[in-house]
């Protein structure tokens, strides 16, 4: 179906106004399908003029414009002509809607632990028509009235304050000016946590089944929610615009959360059913701070159209970021920045399919997804930081206070944004934004310690002139020797400082990690690594060495073994929980599997398992540390003994007692190395049949390395309708991880041929994920990346697997160039 293009939004929104939306929703129809009434009152500015509206029904039944009737039939490509628009006017539309089960639209899951099932609209990025007809642009907003019938065991949250009028019957108030993709409606047998703060009605809700859960968790999770909004109150000086604050944790949802006003939705991973670590617990509240500054940026002021998306996103990453630090326990939050969220953002810089943050011209809405990335998020963030770095922080505030009152209700754009800060700041940012956001790529940051100059290298792709402030620090047994302000405005900048104290063990540009730019370490400072890293005091400059480490690695420069001997030295006595998880994750998701050749597998995990151990033995038990070692150690083991006792719930650290969880990690390394089989797995499941459990059987069963199981996966992954995103998710992250080259090749090709052709029922928000877990990347041979390189030749892939093929392939490439320069 096309995509609205920019054009023809413009074209929409110079001719009509959108006055009020009237959605009434009928989810008492059964499992598949749901009923949709829309009454739009819209003005036109050209009476006698047409357009269209956008509606994506199983069945239009009837549409009526003024008083008369539109023709069904005309509906195509999701849209329906209007004609003769008069001045004032209403719109009349009632259809049958299906639920999805990809994560966009209205999507309905079954929880398997009681058979309920739950519903939770998520309309962005233009999935709106699949719930009601609309005209679905970011700058055609309108206060909702949304009605709801449902099952009447049922609870119906809103972005309007939710009233059960009737038995299954529900209002919901009419709310201020909303763009369509914010809209929502949860509905099921939802599990509620309600309080209230500072006048704000609070709700935290979740699966019935998760309802203990949600009980142990809400307390910390209300605490940020508050945290967050005095925190926001004070910094914009602008009351929480939307009523009540319903945070609700869904089944299924594709990404971490959305922003609905008043009715965010998260992953309801984030309740979690088992033991959690501190970083985990930082992330979600990264999560919930993130959604809210979205309530002021983004919600109560919308990008005009979808090239602005990464403003939103840039703003929020930082503000979280920011609020933690400020507002909450986690002073730690931009050490978890580092590690977590830019690492992310280099990889995205690393890929040809890096842009620059903003300006991308988001010709039709669907492109825009595709800038949805790494790039948005953490550079965008990292360039704000820059930002307030050049302009000082009261201007910056000054300048987002003014750009959130003047917009208010309404939409802004780059132009606007920036028009603030220079108005704030006096200054004049054109070479600036040139530079940090109309430019893509990072430069290279590097000291030589013998001429005490730090060099800046623009990548020679994207030629530009970044000016950078960060600051460069040494280190040596143990002790911090020097930390200098650094401004950097020129290629070669002789830092005297630096020269004074060239003989410290380690040398770490950007220590503090205020600007965004690719750390090349020193050979010094690489070899000095395995015994001097976990000495460092400051874990903001160990996790940008790892950071480091992995970029030296991902770019050829730094042989892979390093990294691992750096693990096995570092890890046991690494401090930050956000450091620990990440290394461990990147080494064993990527380092190990991709960059060594197989012979080197069992040496390499043998290492990561033996600091897993090391750690465990060390830390307190039932402490973050120790559960992040028995992850880690679950992951990498090759003690089938151990693996198996684990499995059957005896020896197990302490904290993890039935937690079902863990008992999935040693299910998946028992059953890649083949020493569990289907009927193992399947028991295992009959102790956990939940929605979690489910999907790590699946995982577990696509993992098994016979070419049987791995037939099966196959077919379930790219053949089975039925299955939904997380499902899908699941096979793809189970079937690469294990058995031999000589199985897994034929699926390269398959790959190429069966994973583009599950867009036809599959969205491309899910399609963009699976279709990146599902890429042969593990099959580290030149036959896989030309057979990728074919694919992107031949044209003809939608734009979220073309997206994972290119990502998908620049990975293998590097892989590739390091296994043949490292051998
Ligand atoms: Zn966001």
């Amino acid at each position: 179906m096309p995509s609205l293009t920019r054009h023809e939004a413009q074209l929409r929104s110079e001719l009509i106004s959108v006055n009020r939306m009237e959605v009434d929703l009928d989810l008492d129809r059964g499992a598949d399908h749901f009923h949709s009434q829309t009454r739009i009152t819209f003005t036109c500015a050209r009476p006698g003029a047409s357009t269209f509206v956008d509606v994506k029904p199983v069945e239009l039944r009837s549409m009526v414009l003024n008083g008369r009737p539109v023709d069904v039939a005309t509906l195509a490509d999701g849209r329906v002509e209007l004609t003769d628009l008069a001045a004032e006017n209403v719109l009349e539309a009632q259809a049958v809607m299906g639920y999805s089960r990809d994560g966009q639209g209205l999507h309905r899951a079954t929880d398997p632990a009681d058979n309920q099932d739950y519903v939770y609209g998520h309309l962005f990025l233009d999935a709106g028509p699949r719930v009601f007809a609309c005209f679905d642009q970011p700058d055609l907003k309108a206060p909702y009235a949304v009605s709801v019938t449902a099952p009447p065991a049922w609870l119906v949250v809103g972005n309007g304050a939710a009233t059960q009028v009737t038995p299954g019957r529900w209002e919901l108030a009419e709310t201020r000016p909303l763009a369509t993709y914010f809209v929502t409606v949860c509905a099921g047998p939802y599990a509620s946590v309600r309080d209230e703060h500072d006048g704000v009605p609070l709700g935290i809700h979740a699966r019935a089944s998760l309802r203990e859960a949600l009980e142990r968790e809400a307390p910390q999770m209300l605490e940020v929610t508050k945290a967050s909004l005095d925190y926001y109150h004070g910094l914009f000086g602008i009351r929480y615009p939307f009523g009540e604050y319903h945070q609700v944790f869904v089944p299924e949802f594709n990404a971490g959360a959305m922003e609905n006003p008043g009715c965010v939705t998260f992953r309801d991973t984030y309740v979690f059913r088992g033991a959690a670590a501190r970083d985990e617990v930082l992330a979600r509240s990264n999560t919930i701070t993130h959604e809210m500054a979205h309530m002021w940026f983004g919600d109560l002021v919308t990008m005009r159209w979808w090239d602005d998306l990464w403003l939103n996103e840039s703003f929020a990453e930082y503000m979280a970021h920011r609020t933690c630090v400020e507002a909450t326990e986690f002073t730690d939050a931009w050490v978890d920045s580092t590690v977590a969220r830019k690492a992310w953002g280099y990889a995205a810089e690393r890929t040809p399919s890096t842009h620059p943050v903003a300006g991308s011209p988001a010709l039709d809405a669907q492109s825009a997804l595709q800038d949805f990335d790494g790039i948005s998020y953490a550079k965008g963030a990292a360039a704000l930081r820059q930002l307030i770095a050049h302009i000082g922080d009261e201007a910056f505030i000054a300048g987002v206070t003014a750009y959130l009152r003047e917009h208010s209700f309404a939409n802004g754009t780059l132009a606007d944004f920036l028009g603030a800060m220079e108005r704030a700041s006096g200054r004049d940012l054109t070479s600036w934004s040139r530079a940090w956001l109309l430019t893509a790529g990072a430069d290279v940051i590097s000291v030589d310690r013998s001429t005490g100059s730090v060099s800046r290298i623009a990548p020679q792709a994207f030629p530009a002139d970044r000016p950078h402030t960060f600051d460069v620090a040494g280190y040596d047994g143990g002790v911090e020797r020097f930390r200098v302000p650094v401004t950097v405005t020129a290629d070669h900048t002789v830092v005297e400082a630096l020269r004074a104290a060239a003989d410290v063990e380690l040398v770490v540009p950007n220590a503090g990690d205020l600007t965004w730019a690719t750390v090349l370490l020193d050979p010094l400072t690489v070899e000095a690594l395995p015994t001097a890293l976990a000495a460092v005091p400051d874990a903001q400059a160990r996790a940008v060495v790892w950071v480091a480490l992995v970029d030296g690695v991902c770019l050829g420069q730094t042989d892979p073994r390093v990294m691992v001997r750096a693990f096995g030295a570092a890890w046991p006595q690494e401090d930050s929980d956000s450091v620990l998880n990440r290394t461990a994750a990147t080494l064993l998701g990527r380092v190990i599997p991709t960059f060594l050749p197989e012979s080197e597998h069992d040496w390499a995990l043998e290492m990561v398992a033996h600091a897993a151990s090391r750690l465990l033995a060390s830390s307190a038990p039932g402490s973050t540390h120790a559960l992040l070692a028995a992850r880690t150690l679950a992951r990498s083991s090759a003690d089938e003994a151990l693996l198996h006792a684990w499995a059957d719930g005896t020896g197990l650290p302490a904290g993890l007692e039935g937690d079902s969880d863990f008992r999935w990690i040693v299910v998946r390394n028992l059953a890649g190395r083949g020493w569990t089989d289907r009927v193992g797995v399947e028991a295992v499941l009959s102790r956990d049949d939940t929605l979690q459990g489910r999907l790590g059987a699946l995982t577990a069963l696509a993992a098994l390395p016979d070419p049987e199981s791995k037939a099966w996966a196959w077919r379930e992954l790219t053949t089975n309708r039925h299955r939904s995103n997380y499902e899908l998710n699941a096979l793809a992250q189970g079937f690469w991880v294990s058995g031999g080259l000589e199985v897994l090749r034929p699926y390269v090709a398959r790959y190429f041929e069966d994973v583009p052709a599950m867009t036809a029922w599959v969205g491309e928000d899910a399609m963009a994920r699976v279709a990146t877990l599902a890429y042969p990347g593990r099959v580290v041979e030149p036959e896989t990346l030309s057979a990728s390189q074919g694919t992107l030749e031949r044209g003809e892939l939608t734009a979220a697997v073309r997206r994972a093929v290119v990502d998908g392939q620049s990975e293998l490439r590097e892989a590739l160039s390091s296994r043949a320069a490292f051998r």
